[in-house]
């Protein structure tokens, strides 16, 4: 029978980072992706017409930008290239104001008003700790930090819930820009940790920015997909992997799955407490994405608007809580908190000359089967009035729309499990190495692995780390070797 040293199963951008750190080492890897393309979820399709491309999930990456492993596979080598908007994010608020978060803390300070001060109290000890912040942040719980006081200071502001870090900033541009922020999280704000994404996300803004790769996401996957070929590596693509015996023997095999595709392909491998352990793992909410292909720019009212990469829509503080605390508690949102995003302001490449792409998701409940069009068209024309005047075409998705084009997005789920109790900090199970099953060949590579969702490649790193040491005999200092990155 055929034979290879490692089989990597999903060619996500954690996958693509697995494979990538496993084949610079030296070992033979093939990865099998069930989509005609790689990418999961960074990639970039014509949805809508001719000459548009839009990425129908991630469009958007401070993490990525700001990611040891992405950084360390010099990925520019490859064609990656960051286009930085002069403004990371735009909210407007419903009394016509606007926060704003810029490279700068001071000019980002400058726009929240009386909470500019508390603003700048909060972020000054990170600034210009990118990298060490990163490093520390971006892995399991259980590893020590490499500046602790730093790790410390980090904890005790992210910590908190949203709510509570947003009660330090006496103003309400403020509080809706950090409601916002903690928003990705797909929590309601008072739960614990909430106020750590919100924290990351604006400290990102500083170091690193909230790029877009040129030409879409497809470009930051087929830049790791091409340094897994020139590493040796091999790709199949349309292949969706069903049984482990349709695989070649290997020492070892990752999944960049959902834990229910582990459990699918692999689940009779592994012993029963630890399945039952994994049947625990709670989804979170769903999303409802709509891509737009419009005849200009967004008419958004603030002039702050037509100069972000990202806009926040949502008109104060309350008015997300309530949104995300309806969908939440399995509610849809009657006036839903809108995250979008518009690369074709700076990136021509997108659309055809003078027309654009726009990038809009809704929070939904879990599996969901409405249409939320409506209300998510009704909550930008009060920001943007005359919006559905340069509308072209749409693509809408919901929940089942969402998991039929990625089979890891189980009812529209895009962060591959709930955000709450210890699944913020462990996942998918309570354990010191998390990537690592019972099965000493068997390795979860995927967002449902610490540091969890967004596109930055960190699951795949640490679960390739965790496979070269145990595995194939490698030390640390070898792996740091390898990878270019400190242990
Ligand atoms: C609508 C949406 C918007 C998002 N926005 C952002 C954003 O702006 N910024 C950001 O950083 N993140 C964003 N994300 C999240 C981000 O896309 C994910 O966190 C990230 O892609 C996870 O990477 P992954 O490698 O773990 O898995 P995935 O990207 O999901 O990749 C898994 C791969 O495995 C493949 N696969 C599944 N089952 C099989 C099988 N049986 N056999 C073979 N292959 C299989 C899938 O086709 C897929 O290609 C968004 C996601 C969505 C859906």
């Amino acid at each position: 029978m055929e034979r290879v040293d490692a089989v990597v199963v999903g060619a996500g951008p954690n996958g693509l980072t697995a494979a990538a750190i496993l084949a610079e080492a030296g070992v033979t890897v093939r990865v099998y992706e069930a989509a005609p393309v790689v990418g999961g979820g960074a990639r970039t399709e014509p949805l809508t017409l001719p000459g548009f491309l839009h990425d129908p999930c991630s469009a958007v990456h401070p993490l990525g930008a700001g990611s040891p492993v992405f950084r360390a596979l010099a990925l520019e080598r490859h064609g990656l290239e960051w286009i930085q908007p002069e403004l990371a994010l735009a909210h407007p608020l419903g009394d016509g104001s606007v926060a704003t978060l810029a490279r700068s803390p001071e000019q980002t300070a400058a726009t929240l008003g009386a909470a500019g001060r508390a603003y700048l109290r909060i972020v000054a000890p990170f600034l210009d700790r990118w990298d060490t912040l990163a490093h520390d942040v971006l892995r399991p719980v259980t590893s020590w930090p490499e500046d602790p006081l730093l790790f410390a200071q980090f904890v005790a502001r992210a910590g908190l819930p949203v709510k509570l870090l947003s009660a330090l900033m006496p103003d309400e541009r403020a509080r809706a820009m950090f409601a916002g922020l903690a928003g990705h999280a797909i929590a309601v704000p008072t739960s614990p940790a909430t106020g750590g994404v919100a924290l990351l996300f604006a400290l990102a803004a500083h170091a690193v920015g909230w790029p877009f790769p040129r030409g879409g996401s497809q470009s930051l996957s087929d830049a790791l997909a091409a340094h897994v070929r020139t590493s040796g590596g091999e790709i199949i693509t349309g292949h969706r992997v069903e049984s482990l015996d349709e695989l070649p023997r290997a020492r070892a095999y990752l999944f960049d799955l959902s834990v229910e595709g582990l459990l699918g392909i692999a689940g009779d491998r592994l012993p029963g407490p630890y399945v039952t352990r994994l049947r625990r793992y709670r989804h979170g909410p769903g999303v409802f994405k709509i891509d737009y292909a419009l005849s200009e720019p967004v008419p958004w009212t603030a002039e702050e608007c037509r100069d972000a990469g990202t806009v926040h829509v949502g008109a104060s503080e309350a008015e997300i809580t309530a949104a995300l605390r309806a969908v939440v508690h399995g509610r849809p949102p009657s006036t839903p908190f809108l995250i979008t995003a518009q690369p074709s302001r700076f990136d021509p490449t997108r659309a055809p000359p003078g027309q654009h792409v726009f990038w809009v998701y809704a929070h939904v409940p879990f599996d969901w089967r409405g249409d939320l069009t409506g209300p998510v068209e009704q909550q930008i024309e009060r920001f943007a009035p005359g919006f559905r005047d340069v509308v072209l075409a749409r693509a809408a998705a919901g929940p089942p729309d969402i998991e039929a084009r990625n089979p890891n997005n189980v009812g529209g789920d895009i962060a591959l499990g709930r955000f709450g109790g210890v699944q913020a900090l462990f996942r998918p199970v309570i354990a010191r190495t998390p990537y690592a099953t019972p099965n000493p060949s068997i390795y979860l590579c995927s967002s449902a692995t610490p540091p969890g969702p967004g596109v930055h490649g960190m699951c795949g790193y640490h679960a390739a780390r965790t496979v070269l040491r145990r595995v194939f005999g490698l030390g640390d200092e070898s792996v740091a070797e390898v990878t270019g990155i400190r242990p």
